[in-house]
């Protein structure tokens, strides 16, 4: 299997005017191709040559390196296309509403949780809807670091890396997650992980 480049599942203006054709053409175009590049370099001639990105992070969650930086990166942003859409956002629709009430108590607490995450985040990094065990949580990762390496099910991410916002909103990072929270989250893409009707997370395959 090679590492491709996902294409963006809408187009490039179709999130506007919370993330700009500039900036996601930038950040996929540039970023992601750059991640993905990266990636299929460090892999030439190595037994990850034809391994699953889902593997190669995994199997590289406990010795972050090159390869982890990069592999990991190329899966966060491929699962935060999908965590986007036009015309999303707002109070949580399907299954994952009743999840949210129950876990967080409401869904503005939910929403409150999860822009303190996405802002108190130090630098560069994600904020998550995860699932842990029996439980929803919000998490933020430093840098490429991702849930996928762990127990925990990832539902939603948010990129707060400034590349992710800079030409929009320059330092105003909390307009940037307010603007996700009221307008692009993609509840579809979470209930569809939270149920597992799409395989978010492949088990490791055992290498010889
Ligand atoms: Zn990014």
């Amino acid at each position: 299997m090679s590492i491709e480049l996902p294409a963006l599942p809408y187009a490039l203006e179709a999130l506007e005017p919370h993330v700009s054709r500039q900036t996601l053409s930038v950040h996929h175009g540039k970023h992601h191709a750059a991640y993905v590049e990266r990636t299929r370099a460090l892999i030439q001639r190595t037994p990850y040559e034809s391994a699953s990105l889902e593997d190669i992070v995994r199997a590289h969650g406990d010795k972050p390196g090159p390869l982890f930086n990069a592999a990991a990166q190329a899966w966060n942003h491929a699962f935060l296309w999908q965590s986007m859409r036009p015309n999303g956002g707002g109070d949580a629709t399907g299954p994952i509403a009743k999840r949210i009430e129950k876990d967080f108590g409401s869904h503005n607490a939910f929403r409150q949780q999860f822009i303190k995450a996405a802002t108190e985040q130090f630098g560069s990094g994600w904020a998550w809807l995860v699932l842990d065990g029996d439980t929803l949580r919000i998490t933020s990762t430093s840098n490429a670091a991702t849930p996928l390496v762990g127990s925990q099910r990832p539902l939603l991410t948010l990129d707060v890396w400034e590349h992710a916002y800079y030409l929009d909103y320059q330092h105003r990072r909390l307009d940037y997650v307010t603007a996700f929270l009221a307008h692009l989250v993609n509840w579809d893409f979470a209930n569809a992980n939270l149920t597992g009707e799409r395989p978010v997370a492949e088990s490791p395959r055992k290498r010889a």
